[in-house]
């Protein structure tokens, strides 16, 4: 049967003749160009990199970008007055702060200090919420949204399967599970403190890491025929891998996302396509304001 690796650079590349339709749409309409914050604070070369990549995937598509730098030992305080600078810039319409944080700081208020209408990640608890609501317009966490467009992409069946997410973090384990269940599939989280994994991914139609250690799911904790997607980001010996042990893995799976080339590539450019639905819901917001406005 052989296993299909879903290629991540075709669905990032239809993703982006997407985004370039809605950024000429936006700007007849809004007269203006979208803009994209970047926060960073301290120097952690993962995040650095992510800053990269962001930065040339919006300036492809003609997204104004800026980043702002603040060393590892910035108060919260500082964090909290930069958050609160960009929520108030007309020219900003979307801004994420960039993991890892240094452990000084708090995720929480950090998360809840952004404007829900700026939160490009979708990790404030508004928009959290109205995604396990099943809400269509909202601004979904962009790694598992890229997961979703992904499977789409490739016409991988949802609806009545089986999907089992390993890990259960708040931007990519528990949104994705959100996201597979607003699809109709029937989902498992599995997470650290899980016993026997195996026992739970060897029934699943499909499998998502989201884990964070290199090789932890390997072939023999996979029905024959499994779609696997692997968010896993880690570094072994100078080379990035992901969650799933490749080599035992490819003669048992039907589809797998590799890594590199796969997950990552979608969840920039979606990334980046939320920042023009933000800004889309940011001018209508107004609209309905300004209506509601008695006339004088
Ligand atoms: P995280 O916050 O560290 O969460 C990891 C999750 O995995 C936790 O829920 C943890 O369980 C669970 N876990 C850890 N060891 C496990 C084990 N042995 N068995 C079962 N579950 C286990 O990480 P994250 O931010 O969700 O990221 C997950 C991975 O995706 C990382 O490699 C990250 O670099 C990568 N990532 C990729 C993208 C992309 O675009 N492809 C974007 C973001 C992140 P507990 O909750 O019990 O601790």
């Amino acid at each position: 049967m052989g296993c299909e690796l879903l290629d991540g650079r075709p669905v990032a590349r239809a993703l982006r003749e997407r985004a370039l339709g809605e950024l000429t749409r936006f700007r007849n309409v809004y007269g203006q160009n979208p803009g994209l914050a970047i926060v960073l604070i301290g120097e952690d070369p993962s995040a650095h990199a992510y800053r990269a990549a962001i930065c040339k995937v919006a300036e492809s598509v003609g997204i104004y970008t800026d980043v702002l730098a603040l060393a590892a030992d910035s108060s919260q305080e500082r964090v909290n007055a930069l958050i609160d600078q960009l929520n108030a810039r007309p020219d900003i319409h979307g801004f994420v702060v960039l993991q890892p944080l240094p452990p000084h700081l708090s995720r929480v208020e950090i998360a809840d200090r952004i404007d829900p209408l700026k939160d490009i990640d979708g990790i404030t608890t508004f928009n959290a919420g109205r995604l396990f609501h099943d809400d269509r317009d909202v601004l979904a966490p962009s790694t598992p949204a890229g997961g979703m467009a992904l499977l789409k992409h490739y016409d991988v069946p949802l609806a009545g399967q089986h999907a089992v997410v390993v890990g259960r973090s708040p931007v990519v384990g528990k949104p994705m599970a959100a996201l597979l269940l607003a699809a109709n599939a029937t989902v498992t989280i599995c997470h650290s403190r899980t016993r026997n994994l195996g026992a739970f991914t060897r029934q699943a139609d499909i499998v998502v890491a989201a884990i964070g250690r290199a090789g932890a799911i390997t072939g023999d904790m996979l029905k024959p025929g499994a779609t696997v997607l692997d968010f896993g980001v880690n570094f072994v010996g100078g080379q990035m891998v992901g969650d799933v042990d490749a080599d035992s893995v490819l003669p048992v799976a039907g589809r797998l996302t590799p890594v590199p080339g796969g997950t990552g590539r979608v969840t920039t450019i979606v990334l980046v396509r939320n920042v023009i639905k933000a800004g889309t819901l940011q001018y209508s917001q107004q609209q309905q304001a300004s209506r509601r406005q008695p006339a004088t």
